[in-house]
């Protein structure tokens, strides 16, 4: 069985829709045999836009020539594994800030697709980058792709344009790699830079288990009996520590209870039944990667990503669950993706703001804003390590814009 490694870092795929994310990704871990596929496995690659890629390495050949994802080296020897990774893609019909700044917080580092064939940048290009400052990943790979569209001087401007584009910011000195991921070209050079500049962090493997739910699911066929019902599938990654098959886990902030009118919502105590990574059922998870997680839990609490923004650990070790908080603001000069100039205006009391807080998404209303700092009543709680990082957005027009960065004191 070739591959099927544990993946150790997650690699954020971010840039304008249409530029070529998906199809990179499907480049790069295209030979992934994938031979246990079952309903749970499927439901997770299907609804996160996690792939695996294992990179591999050929002894004997130069850099870049050396690196490949495919099991066999052209010389007919078995390729060396270097390391799994995995990719978080959006699907395509989520372009929405607000889902690539929830994936942002589960991002060890990210490649910036940016296409040879259209001036730069493109409104999500800034977007993307900008989320990409204010959430401080600064392991960044800059694929130029579609360059089997342009002839080499196009290509040499558009390149130069990317560089112009990314003065100043925090992918200044990311490498461009120029590439076509629908001819598969030079990806060689790709996995280099990755391997280069995107390492894997450091963890300790003592720490408290703590997992963000990305999304969650009812794995079950309509119409299956009662007593063929696989439990909840919960599917996210875990950041620090390890969790096994058996673990008793918590997840905060539960679900929501109504009691006489007034919504509560309540921690859930369930017990992990199943673990997959890396494509595999395995009894043992570490950091990194897309992690499925099967529960004992009823599928009507995991529906349709039911408890997708909360967080799960061992019992009693996870971190406070916020009503009301408040947050150090940071606010950005100018209101990302709109037009040139439009600046941003300070937080006023009252008004409404989006936030993302870990990979949670919130609305809530401000109820106090001083300068640099504001207090916000939550809609749906959340919880959070103080220190946490905010992506602060403002409804502009007909959406909501991202206008600066909070960081959870109390
Ligand atoms: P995404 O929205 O960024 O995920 O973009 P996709 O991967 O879905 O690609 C958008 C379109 O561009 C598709 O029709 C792809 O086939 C095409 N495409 C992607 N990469 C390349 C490339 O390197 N060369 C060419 N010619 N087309 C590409
Ligand atoms: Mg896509």
């Amino acid at each position: 069985m070739v591959g099927n490694r544990q993946p150790e870092v997650n690699i954020g795929l971010v840039g304008h829709v249409d530029h070529g994310k998906t199809t990179l990704v499907q480049a790069l871990s295209g030979s992934w045999t994938d031979q246990h596929s079952e309903e749970m496995k499927r439901g997770i690659s299907i609804r996160l836009g996690y792939a695996d890629a294992t990179f591999r390495h050929c002894d004997g050949l130069d850099e870049p020539e050396c690196y490949t994802v495919e099991p066999e080296c052209p010389d007919g020897s078995e390729s060396e594994p270097l390391r799994t990774v995995s990719f978080v893609d959006a699907p395509g019909h989520e372009t929405l800030m607000a889902t690539m700044l929830s994936g942002a917080s589960l991002m060890d580092g990210a490649v910036l697709v940016v296409s040879a064939n259209e001036p730069v940048p493109q409104p999500q290009t800034e977007e993307h980058l900008m989320a990409l400052d204010i959430i401080g990943i600064d392991n960044i790979v800059i694929a130029q792709n579609k360059v089997d569209l342009v002839d080499a001087d196009t290509a040499r401007d558009n390149y130069e344009e990317i560089k112009e584009f990314v003065e100043g910011t925090v992918a200044e000195d990311a490498p461009i790699v120029p590439v076509s991921a629908g001819q598969e070209v030079n990806l060689d050079l790709l996995i280099q830079a990755i391997e280069e500049e995107i390492p894997t962090p450091d963890r300790d493997p003592d720490a408290d288990p703590r997992m963000h739910v990305a999304r969650s699911f009812d794995i079950n066929k309509p119409g299956t009996s009662a007593k063929d019902l696989a439990g909840g599938v919960l599917g996210g990654s875990l950041v620090a520590g390890e969790l096994e098959v058996g673990d008793e886990i918590e997840i905060r902030p539960g679900r929501e209870v109504e009691e006489g009118g007034q919504t509560e919502y309540v921690p859930i105590e369930t017990t992990i039944r199943s673990l997959q990574a890396g494509g595999e059922t395995v009894d043992t998870v570490t950091p990194g990667g897309l992690l499925g997680v099967g529960t004992g839990l009823d599928p009507s609490l995991t529906k349709g990503d039911a408890l997708a923004g909360r967080m799960a650990g061992p019992l009693g070790t996870l971190p406070p669950t916020w009503n009301e908080f408040t947050m150090e603001v940071d606010l950005l000069e100018r209101v990302v993706g709109a037009d040139q100039g439009e600046t941003v205006d300070e937080i006023s009391t009252g008004e409404p703001l989006m936030m993302t807080v870990g990979t949670a998404t919130t609305v809530g209303a401000v109820t106090s804003a001083r300068e640099g700092e504001c207090e916000v009543n939550l809609k749906r709680p959340v919880a959070a390590e103080p220190g946490t990082k905010i992506a602060i957005n403002r409804r502009i027009g007909a959406r909501w814009r991202l206008i600066g960065l909070g960081t959870l004191t109390d």
